[in-house]
C-alpha cells in the first residue's frame, strides 16, 4: 500500500479551506492507503505563538481531525514535536537545499510581508522541514491544497539532490494529491487571497468551530459583486468572489459548478447565500459538535497523539538513521 503523509499547522482554528483542501481528502485516502497525519507544531512556531494557545490549538486541531473522520487506530495521528526524526532530517536538508531555491518560494514572501529581514529564519527554511516531514517516512503521496504545490516541488528537488550528492536512490519522488474542486478556498473578504486560519480577520474565513449564527452572518457579509449569478461556469471569469462561493457550494454539496449554476443562475446573491449558509451548517455542525465532545477530555487527546508519535518514530527513526549514515555521521557501535 502507498504511504500517505500530510500535515497541518496548529496556528489557529481549522478553516473550511483546510477541510475542503486537505482534511476531507485525508479521510477518503484512509480506505486504500497507509496514512500518517501530523499536527505540525514545529512549523507553527515559525511565526510567534503564545505557548498556552499553541497547546490548546494543537489539541483542537487533533480533535477536529478525528471529528472529521480520521481513525487514529488504523492510521497514525501525531504531533510533530513528538517525533525527533523530523528535526534531525530537516537539518540535513537545510544543508542540501540551496538558498536560491528557497528565494523562489512565494509563501515565504506572502508570510514575511514587507519587512523580510525581520522574519524568523525558521519561516525561511520552512520548506526544508516540510520536505523532511514527508521523506522521513519515504511517503510518496501527499494530499495538500494548491498552495503547497511549490513546496512539494522543492521537496522533490531536495530528494533528487540528496540522492545525487550521496550516490544512492534513497529518497523517492513524491506525488502531490491535489483534489481539483475547492483545492483553493478564497477569503470571504477578498476573492484574490486564500482563506487562512492565521489571517488576522475572523470575517475572512469560516472556522470549523463556528456556530450556525456565526456562519450565517459571515456568509451574508461575504464580499460579492452587484451582478446576478451567471448561468454557466464561463460567466464566473473575472468574478473571484462569485467563483469562490459557487466553488464552496459545489464542493460541500458534491455537485458540479455547472449543476449549481443551473439551479442558481440568474438569481441575486441573497437567496444563494441563504442556501449556502444552510449547507455549511448542515455539513460542519456535526463535526463541530463532535470536536467539542472530544475536547472535553484533553488528556485523552494527548494520549492519542503521543501513541501516534511512538508509532511514527518507529517508522521514521530507522529511515533518518540511514540518511545520517549516508551523510557520514558515526553509527552507534
Ligand atoms: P496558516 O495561515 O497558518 O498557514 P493555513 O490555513 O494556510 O494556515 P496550513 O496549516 O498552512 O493552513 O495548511 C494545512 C493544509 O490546508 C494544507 O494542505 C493546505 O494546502 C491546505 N489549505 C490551507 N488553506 C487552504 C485553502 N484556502 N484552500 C484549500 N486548501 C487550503
Ligand atoms: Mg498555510
Amino acid at each position: 500500500m502507498q504511504r500517505v503523509f500530510s500535515g497541518i499547522q496548529p496556528s489557529g482554528i481549522p478553516t473550511l479551506g483546510n477541510y475542503l483542501g486537505a482534511i476531507r481528502n485525508w479521510v477518503a485516502l484512509q480506505a486504500d492507503h497507509d496514512c500518517l497525519y501530523c499536527v505540525v507544531d514545529l512549523h507553527a512556531i515559525t511565526t510567534w505563538q503564545d505557548p498556552a494557545v499553541l497547546r490548546q490549538q494543537t489539541r483542537e486541531m487533533a480533535a477536529t481531525i478525528i471529528a472529521c473522520g480520521i481513525d487514529p487506530e488504523t492510521h497514525i495521528l501525531f504531533h510533530q514535536s513528538g517525533v525527533p526524526a523530523h528535526a534531525r532530517l530537516a537539518w540535513i536538508f537545510n544543508c542540501v537545499a540551496r538558498i536560491g531555491w528557497l528565494n523562489r518560494m512565494t509563501q515565504f514572501k506572502d508570510k514575511a510581508g514587507k519587512d523580510r529581514e525581520a522574519a524568523s529564519a525558521g519561516l525561511y527554511v520552512y520548506p526544508n522541514l516540510m520536505a523532511a516531514d514527508i521523506h522521513a517516512y519515504h511517503a510518496t503521496r501527499v494530499p495538500v491544497g494548491d498552495d503547497q504545490k511549490q513546496h512539494l516541488e522543492l521537496a522533490n528537488d531536495i530528494a533528487q539532490k540528496f540522492n545525487h550528492d550521496y550516490g544512492v536512490e534513497f529518497f523517492p519522488q513524491i506525488q502531490p494529491l491535489i483534489m481539483p474542486e475547492a483545492a483553493r478556498v478564497m477569503s470571504l473578504r477578498d476573492g484574490t487571497k486564500k482563506m487562512s486560519k492565521s489571517d488576522p480577520s475572523d470575517q475572512s474565513r469560516i472556522n470549523m468551530s463556528d456556530d450556525s449564527e456565526t456562519i450565517a452572518a459571515k456568509v451574508k457579509r461575504a464580499r460579492t459583486d452587484a451582478e446576478p449569478l451567471p448561468s454557466e461556469v464561463a460567466g464566473l471569469e473575472g468574478r473571484a468572489e462569485a467563483r469562490n462561493l459557487v466553488g464552496i457550494y459545489a464542493a460541500l454539496s458534491g455537485r458540479s459548478q455547472t449543476e449549481v449554476l443551473t439551479q442558481f443562475g440568474g438569481q441575486g446573491f441573497a437567496s444563494f447565500k441563504n442556501d449556502l449558509a444552510d449547507l455549511m451548517v448542515e455539513k460542519l455542525g456535526p463535526i463541530a459538535a463532535e470536536t467539542r465532545r472530544l475536547l472535553a477530555e484533553p488528556d485523552h487527546i494527548d494520549r492519542i497523539l503521543f501513541a501516534g508519535a511512538a508509532r511514527a518514530e518507529a517508522i521514521a527513526g530507522p529511515i533518518v538513521a540511514e540518511a545520517e549514515r549516508l551523510v557520514g555521521f558515526l553509527q552507534r557501535p
